[in-house]
């Protein structure tokens, strides 16, 4: 007898990004769809990770992340976002902010509990929602005045909070739209939830890369809002090195402890010398973090000017290192039918966004990710301006 396997996600297909970067590759187009650079890391980073490589940091780190790391991560946290976080009950190290999300939807949620995403939502939060037997919740970010920016629906969110709300999930800066909080968003946010049990997951893995003079709004700054908030980044989008796969989860000590509880038995630990080497780099270069929005805005602009009297409409994105483009004076067809036919016909990939949304309300947009080389770039835009 060949035993069959219910699906637990039975409608859920590969991930998007890899569908279309293995479509770049195949039709050898310019892959500006799934976000990586196209750069390396600092080389000072790299060495530090060859040494460690060599002198015996090969076993396993402590559950929790290694102290160096967990301090390195309390001091930047103090620097740029004023609070001073227990190196010990409140930061931990985790394989990516991936394992970080999916450990605190693991920890927090419940069947039958309802768990809200703003759309378009990345990819990894529904689905670690149905593993823990949860229900999800879209609430559609609006189209701001000027009919390009996406900002929050305050009072969307408010009515759909209820008392199944079991947690929130925000991600602000916001991928793919590039969206950012205000500091009065942190107050909005925080009167709706005040009279709620749900607690709040907040995918910071952007933070760095913030444009236009803006600062970024954590969840941290906020004293009524971080006593129910895990708030996860990475260090991928940070060092350029999305392979790594380290991030970490700070939550103040309850809240840190239950994460743990489901931490050590998802992953244990994240890869040694690699949490050894980025203490080391943050130590001896803790202005890298404020070097990030001039290089990637500078990317941005060098992006944005290449593709001025393009039949593309745009607004240079806030944050992220994603600019969106509305292709409606171009082309009328489905944001996911246009990504690939113009992988395969034009040569440069992209990412549909409405993948991300529950209903698709995001119009004739397309995601593209300018954390590549100026060559790369110029070359992308010569066959985009073709259009
Ligand atoms: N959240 C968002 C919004 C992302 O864009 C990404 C991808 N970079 C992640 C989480 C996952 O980060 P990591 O690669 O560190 O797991
Ligand atoms: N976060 C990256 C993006 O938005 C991709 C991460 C992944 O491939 N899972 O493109």
């Amino acid at each position: 007898m060949t035993l069959h396997l219910d699906s637990k996600l039975p409608d859920v297909g590969t991930t998007i990004f890899t569908v279309m970067s293995q479509l770049a590759a195949e039709h050898g187009a310019i892959n500006l769809s799934q976000g990586f650079p196209s750069f390396e890391p600092p080389d000072e980073l790299l060495d530090r990770i060859d040494y460690h490589l060599r002198h015996g940091a090969n076993q396993y780190a402590p559950m929790p992340g290694t102290p160096q790391l967990r301090s390195a991560i309390v001091d930047k946290t103090q620097r740029m976002q004023g609070r001073l976080l227990d190196v010990d009950r409140e930061v931990t190290v985790c394989t990516g902010a991936t394992e970080g999300l999916f450990s605190t939807v693991q920890a927090v949620v419940r069947p039958g509990d309802e768990v809200i995403v703003f759309d378009p939502a990345y990819d990894s939060y529904e689905p670690a929602v149905r593993l823990a037997g949860g229900i999800t919740r879209h609430v559609p970010l609006s189209i701001a005045a000027n009919g390009f920016d996406f900002e929050v629906d305050w009072q969307r969110l408010r009515d759909t909070i209820n008392d199944k709300t079991r947690l929130i999930i925000v991600n602000f800066p916001h991928n793919p739209t590039g969206a950012i909080l205000s500091a009065a968003d942190l107050d909005r946010l925080a009167a709706a939830v005040r009279d709620s049990n749900a607690f709040l997951l907040s995918d910071e893995v952007y933070e760095h890369i913030v444009f236009d003079g803006n600062e970024h709004q954590s969840l941290l700054r906020h004293e009524e809002l971080w006593e129910r908030s895990f708030i996860v980044s990475s260090f991928g989008k940070t060092v350029h090195a999305t392979g790594w796969k380290v991030g970490y989860c700070a939550a103040p000590a309850e809240l840190s402890t239950e994460f743990r509880r489901v931490h050590q038995f998802n992953v244990f630990t994240t890869i040694t010398p690699m949490q050894l080497a980025l203490a080391e780099f943050l130590e001896s270069e803790p202005g890298f973090y404020e070097s990030l929005p001039r290089f990637y805005q500078d990317k941005r602009d060098h992006f944005c000017r290449l593709l001025e009297g393009s039949r593309f409409r745009f607004r240079p994105a806030k944050s992220t290192f994603f600019q969106i483009l509305d292709y409606s004076q171009i082309s009328d067809e489905s944001d996911e039918t246009l990504a690939r036919r113009w992988t395969e016909e034009i040569g440069v990939a992209s990412i549909p966004l409405s993948v991300f949304c529950e209903v698709p309300f995001t119009g004739q947009r397309l995601r593209f990710c300018f954390a590549k080389d100026d060559d790369t770039l110029a070359e992308a835009v010569e066959k985009l301006r073709s259009l």
